[in-house]
This record gives C-alpha cells, sequence and structure tokens, in this order.
C-alpha cells in the first residue's frame, strides 16, 4: 500500500521545477495504518510558494485513490531526508590518489606534485594531476599549458571534462576556471563548487596516480577534497624552517583525524641546502637542518627525504617543464622519494 501511495504522489510535480515530488526527495515519511492514510512531504524551501497547492492536490489524488481511508498530509520545511542519488564520480577508475599539502604558500609544494608526476611517469605509471589550489593555480604553468580551454564531452548521457595533455601528464586545474584578479573571498565560495564538478566529471584516461595540488594549510576546499573522493594517502611538503610550525601539524592532524583516517605517506623537506656550483662538495644549509627528519619520527609519520634548492627546479617551473626530464641531478632525489612513495602507498593502502 505504501509503495502505491508514492506512485500517487509520483503523478504530482512542483511548477517551478517540473520533477515529481516523489523524486525530488519531497515525500518525507508515508504510513498507512487503521484506515489512515498520514503522509509528510517535505520542502527544501522555507515558505515554498506552491506548499499548500501540492499539499492540496496530494491529499485530493490520495483520496480519490483510497475514498475510505481518513487522509492526512502534512508538511515540514528543510532539507530532503532522502538525497537524490549521488552520481558515480569519474574518479573510480584511477588507481591511487595522492594529495600534496602544505602548512604554508611558497615551500614549493607544486613544484614537487609536478616533479613527482613527471618522475612517476618516467618510472612507468600513468599520471594525472589535479590543481586545486585556488590561491595560486601553477600547475598549468609549470606544464606549458596556460590558457587551456577544457572541453566538455558527453558519455552515456553524463557530462565530462576533458583535461589538457602535456608530454603524457594529464593535468586539470581550477586555474582553468578561475579568473586570478577575482577577489579570494568569491574565489572561494565559487571554487568549491567548480571543484567538485572537476572532482567528480574529469574525464581521466585510465590513471595508476591522481596527484592532487592540495591550497596550502587547512580549509574548506580540504575539507570538500576530503568528503568528496577517497583519498588513499597524503604528502606534506615543508622547507626546514616550516615544518616545526603549527601549520604542519595541523596539516598531518588534519588527515589522521578519526574521520578522515587518510594514510600519511611521509613528509617531504624541500628547499633542504645549497650547492654553489663551484664548491660541488659543500652543503649550505640556509634555512636549518634536519628539522623535518625530526618531526617525522616524533610524529610517526614516514619522512621521505629531501630536495636541494637547485636553479634548474625553478627555471623547470617557469619554462613548462619540470626539472626532473633535464636535469639528472635533481630527478635522483626525486627518483628516491617516488619510489617510497609508490612503497608506502601499496602498502598502506
Ligand atoms: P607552493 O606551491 O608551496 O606555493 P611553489 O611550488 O610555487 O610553492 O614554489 C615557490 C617558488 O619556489 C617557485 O618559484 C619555485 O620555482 C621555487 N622552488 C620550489 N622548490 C625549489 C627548489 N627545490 N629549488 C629552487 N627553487 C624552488
Amino acid at each position: 500500500m505504501e509503495s502505491e501511495i508514492r506512485s500517487v504522489l509520483a503523478r504530482i510535480a512542483h511548477p517551478e521545477t517540473g520533477r515529481d515530488i516523489a523524486e525530488s526527495g519531497m515525500v518525507d515519511s508515508v504510513s498507512a495504518a487503521d484506515g489512515k492514510v498520514t503522509v509528510v512531504l517535505r520542502f527544501p524551501k522555507a515558505r515554498d510558494p506552491f506548499a499548500a497547492r501540492i499539499r492540496m492536490q496530494a491529499e485530493q489524488a490520495l483520496k480519490e485513490r483510497f475514498p475510505e481511508a481518513q487522509v492526512t498530509v502534512a508538511i515540514k520545511e528543510g532539507a530532503p531526508k532522502q538525497q537524490p542519488p549521488k552520481r558515480e564520480s569519474a574518479t573510480k577508475s584511477v588507481g591511487k590518489i595522492i594529495a600534496v599539502a602544505s602548512g604554508k604558500g611558497g615551500v614549493g609544494k607544486s613544484t614537487v606534485t609536478a616533479n613527482l608526476a613527471a618522475t612517476l611517469r618516467d618510472m612507468g605509471y600513468r599520471v594525472g594531476i589535479l590543481d586545486a589550489d585556488i590561491y595560486g593555480p601553477s600547475q598549468p604553468k609549470m606544464f606549458g599549458l596556460e590558457g587551456y580551454a577544457p572541453d566538455a564531452v558527453q558519455r552515456d548521457g553524463m557530462d565530462y571534462i576533458v583535461p589538457a595533455r602535456s608530454a603524457e601528464i594529464e593535468l586539470m586545474s581550477i586555474g582553468f576556471f578561475i579568473r586570478p584578479d577575482d577577489a579570494l573571498m568569491w574565489r572561494g565560495a565559487m571554487a568549491t563548487n567548480a571543484l567538485k564538478q572537476l572532482l567528480h566529471q574529469t574525464m581521466w584516461g585510465g590513471l595508476d596516480f591522481l596527484l592532487i595540488d592540495m591550497p596550502p594549510g587547512t580549509g574548506d576546499i580540504h575539507l570538500t577534497i576530503i568528503s568528496e573522493i577517497r583519498l588513499d594517502g597524503a604528502v606534506i611538503v615543508s622547507t626546514p624552517q616550516q615544518v616545526a610550525v603549527a601549520d604542519v601539524v595541523r596539516g598531518v592532524e588534519m588527515f589522521r583525524h578519526e574521520q578522515v583516517k587518510v594514510p600519511v605517506l611521509g613528509v617531504i623537506e624541500n628547499m633542504a641546502w645549497f650547492t654553489p656550483k663551484e664548491l660541488p662538495e659543500n652543503r649550505y644549509y640556509i634555512f636549518g637542518h634536519g628539522g623535518a627528519r625530526a618531526y617525522a619520527e616524533q610524529a610517526g609519520v614516514p619522512f621521505l627525504g629531501e630536495i636541494p634548492i637547485v636553479q634548474s627546479i625553478m627555471e623547470g617551473s617557469e619554462q613548462g617543464r619540470p626539472s626532473v626530464s633535464t636535469d639528472p641531478y635533481v630527478e635522483g632525489y626525486y627518483r628516491e622519494i617516488a619510489e617510497k612513495i609508490v612503497h608506502n602507498t601499496v602498502e598502506k593502502c
């Protein structure tokens, strides 16, 4: 009988959306007992102008269908209890999804993401990057893809967005969709919605690894990513002088939080030292030494390795080609770190 009541209600459409009230999740509850039919309709919008009319239509239709019953239709306001079913996320086909995060901006998180992606590609993996750094989406520049305008395509009745591609790395960036001169406040509000689309609708071509370049710190965008998709691990990038500060600790704790439980694959110390060309044996620890290793040990997370300050790293970012592709000295450091990440991902996930 309850399914019959629902099918009677399904014939009533909300005039504003044109969708039937059952499909739109507006039927909050239905019961039929002792000659009584009771229905509660829920209107997501406060003081919906069509509420009274829909209620009357529902009562009439139910009385016609069940003339013997005592029909009551009540109304509530608020978001529907039953959300419409979520579409399947396009990240479902991605092997491992790894967030690259940092406590603060400017520590080299985006540079590390780009070089790690290129290293994993050189190790034979299919790699994609999702650039979610709304404060400074720099991946398009790192791969020479500025100005790329993503295409939309339809597959099986669903809309997808086509990522950019450079040297066999697939790239989707929030930077393709937001205007850099928009105030941060608006960028934040718009970015959350745009990002949800990028997370679920990017048409990745069968990736082994998707690296997500997170915004620095901890905030709404992090929550969106953590709650919308499955993260298989997180990597934290820090400079020596930033590692002990509260931002890094908060970043690690965000992923380890009981309701999140994303494995922290390890900490990378970037800009660890400087070696001048004319003194190749010397290492100058400009920003201090050993902090990241000590922090990792104390926090109980793996230490993945150090990357020195190298001119080719900075130049590679400027020229749209990650330095690991051209400088074997840099490649060596990244290879060691990437191998640990692969190992830790497989082991922990
Ligand atoms: P974040 O994403 O953390 O804000 P970026 O990746 O944009 O930081 O890096 C900030 C700047 O530092 C860039 O100009 C980048 O080229 C430079 N940089 C990052 N890592 C290194 C490094 N190891 N050696 C030299 N320059 C680096």
